[in-house]
């Protein structure tokens, strides 16, 4: 196939490009490095068949890319970088998806949207399922994100309904793994760097809210297989791995893996950061017969290594 990207330089961006890579597809990624890495970049390199535009996903493409399948990935997704980049993560979101979705009906390609668990906000309703509708506050610190997701499924679903063209909306739930930056400000990279510096563990609140974590190969897996899906077809699905962690269990899972005591210091809870999350995967079990494999333990160990390997590198 023939494959645009948004996004293909950042996290999960990276990951899904070179998987599909690896299986043969030709990859075109935008990125425009606001928060998408070069190291990502010179990693896809290595493949005659990655091409890269460097560009922002809101202006029109610079190039013509004829593509088959568009992935759209491009958007902040850490709390710390979509505060520090508001207003761009609005803009990505709503004209960018936009403007994803219009290549998209131009070349009559299939198009998927990564959305997120954010679409929920502060759920009252538990384990979310994908017909729950969320309970977000709109002007809040993380409304550029929940709400541009939101506008972003939206528009997804309408260029469906308007015009036919072929789309899937997923709402990827919190997912971790090699190449997250350091950083980032998000829980995953924040602790493993804290623990492995021997510095204490930053725990916000009272450390019972709780999370899901999805170890990023097992997410690519699923994007991968509802791309392909034809049920999946102008459908909503969750990612995301259903194991539920307080932040104090997931500070305990790590101290057992470093088989050393862990200092804890505690911080103000961040506003509007939800109590609870935890995704419904019955629908993905359904349609796409997917489901996570990777256990929080054995992902934070592969994830730790890297660190430790990049951390050393960084330093010589
Ligand atoms: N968190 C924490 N310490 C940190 C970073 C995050 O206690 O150093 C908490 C944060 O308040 C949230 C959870 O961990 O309740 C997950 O935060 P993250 O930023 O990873 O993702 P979110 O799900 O909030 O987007």
């Amino acid at each position: 196939m023939n494959i645009l990207l948004t996004g293909g330089c950042g996290f999960i961006g990276s990951h899904l490009a070179e998987r599909l890579l690896a299986e043969g597809h030709a990859v075109t990624c935008i990125d425009n490095f606001l928060t998408g890495s070069r190291a990502n970049a010179e990693i896809l390199g290595r493949f005659p068949a990655f091409r890269l535009i460097e560009q922002d996903v809101c202006e029109p493409l610079r190039e013509r890319v004829d593509c088959d399948w568009i992935f759209h990935l491009a958007s902040p997704a850490s709390p710390v970088h979509y505060r520090r980049f508001a207003v761009e993560t609005l803009l990505t979101n709503s004209q960018g998806t936009y403007r994803m979705l219009e290549t998209a009906r131009q070349q009559r390609a299939r198009f998927l949207v990564a959305s997120t668990s954010e679409s929920y906000g502060d759920p009252d309703i538990h384990p979310q399922r994908e017909d729950y509708w969320g309970h977000v506050n709109p002007v809040g610190e993380r409304s550029c994100y929940d709400e541009s997701k939101r506008f972003s499924e939206a528009i997804t679903m309408e260029y469906w309904r308007t015009h036919g063209t072929d789309v899937r909306v997923m709402r990827f739930f919190n997912t971790y793994g090699p190449r997250m930056q350091r950083d980032d400000g998000r829980i995953v990279p924040n602790m493993i760097g804290q623990a492995l510096l021997g510095k204490p563990l930053t725990v916000y609140g009272d450390g019972m809210q709780t999370r899901s974590f999805c170890y990023v190969s097992d997410l690519v897996d699923g994007i991968i297989r509802a791309m392909w899906c034809e049920e999946a077809k102008a459908e909503v699905i969750n990612l995301g791995n259903p194991d539920e962690f307080t932040v104090m269990e997931f500070v305990e899972t790590l101290k057992r893996l470093l088989e050393k005591p862990l200092e804890v210091i505690y911080k103000p809870l961040p506003s509007d950061d939800p109590r609870r999350r935890k995704p419904d995967i019955g629908k993905a079990r359904r349609l796409l017969g997917w489901e996570p494999t990777i256990k929080l333990e054995e992902g934070l160990h592969r994830t730790m290594k890297w660190f430790e390997e990049t951390m050393g590198e960084a330093a010589s």
